[in-house]
């Protein structure tokens, strides 16, 4: 029941949907959701989260059995994952936010998820700190795997507003099961707190390093570092999700997967024979000596 996907219907062409048209009940029969997060299976977030998105298809928790903040794109290789079903397409996974949405899709789940949504997050995730996100790397994994994935984060948790933030991603996600999304690409959503004002598309904004790592000496007299201290401060720049957030609007920002850098790579262009012909003329100068005679 609820595995009428496959690897080949997600990824053929679906509708195209106006932008008039409106995005809900699109519930697809047979339609199964992926749900994660890295605040850990008992987070309000993800609560708010799985019952929203249970409009949209069957939906299956497979979560980090504790909280997993800022550990990126970890996965956990060298020890034994533990899985504890804690009620109905509900796991618990005593690793980290990837390590559930890899063993979700390759293994736990009946079939392939049509949909992949990490958070809601409790706390932002915008600019360059996604680089950092436990939240917005699984929904790298996802994409990785082949499942059009958002990642979800709401601005200040404890001002409240998790049941608006839940509505956005449904409808969001609602758009992506129709619409789908262009190859390794994946969705980064922010929501502010209190009244939202709209949603705008954006880009990542920058952060600006400016506070000091933090030296303090222990009480058996070794130092130790501190790093992260202090609140991020942000470079200014229009259509950044960062203005945007502060403008009371949620943003959705497309990450792309393939990190290579074209522009890069082409001004590069000399740097391969040059590099080449640096490395050949070493190896010959290092190269044992035949004498001759
Ligand atoms: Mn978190």
């Amino acid at each position: 029941m609820g595995c009428q996907g496959s690897l080949v219907q997600i990824q053929s062409p679906r509708p195209a949907l106006s932008p008039s048209r409106p995005t809900l009940n699109v519930k697809q029969p047979g339609s199964v959701l992926l749900v994660t997060n890295d605040d850990g299976i008992s987070a309000r977030g993800l609560q708010s989260l799985a019952e929203a998105l249970a409009e949209l298809g069957e939906v299956y928790v497979v979560a980090p059995d504790r909280e997993q903040n800022a550990v990126g794109h970890a996965l956990t290789l060298h020890r034994p994952l533990r899985v504890d079903r804690t009620g109905e397409r509900r796991f618990a996974v005593n690793g980290t936010p990837s390590d559930c949405v890899n063993l979700g899709i390759q293994g736990l789940l009946p079939c392939m998820p049509s949909l992949v949504v990490s958070g809601i997050n409790h706390g932002s995730n915008l600019g360059d700190d996604v680089t950092y996100s436990g939240t917005v790397s699984a929904a790298m994994e996802g994409t990785l795997l082949g499942v059009p994935s958002l990642a979800v984060s709401l601005a200040d948790p404890d001002t409240g507003g998790f049941d608006e933030a839940a509505r956005i991603a449904r409808l969001i996600a609602a758009r992506v099961l129709v619409e789908g999304l262009p190859p390794k690409t994946l969705l980064n959503v922010n929501v502010p707190s209190g009244p939202v004002k709209g949603i705008r598309l954006t880009r990542l904004g920058h952060r600006v390093y400016k506070e000091k790592v933090v030296e303090e000496m222990d009480p058996r007299g070794r130092t130790y570092y501190w790093i992260g201290a202090g609140p991020p401060v942000w470079e200014d720049g229009d259509a950044t999700d960062i203005a945007a957030i502060r403008q009371r609007y949620a943003t959705v920002t497309p990450l792309h997967l393939d990190l290579t850098h074209y522009e890069a790579l082409r001004r590069m262009g000399a740097w391969e024979g040059a590099l080449t012909a640096q490395l050949r003329s070493r190896r010959s100068r290092n190269a044992p000596r035949r004498r001759s005679g």
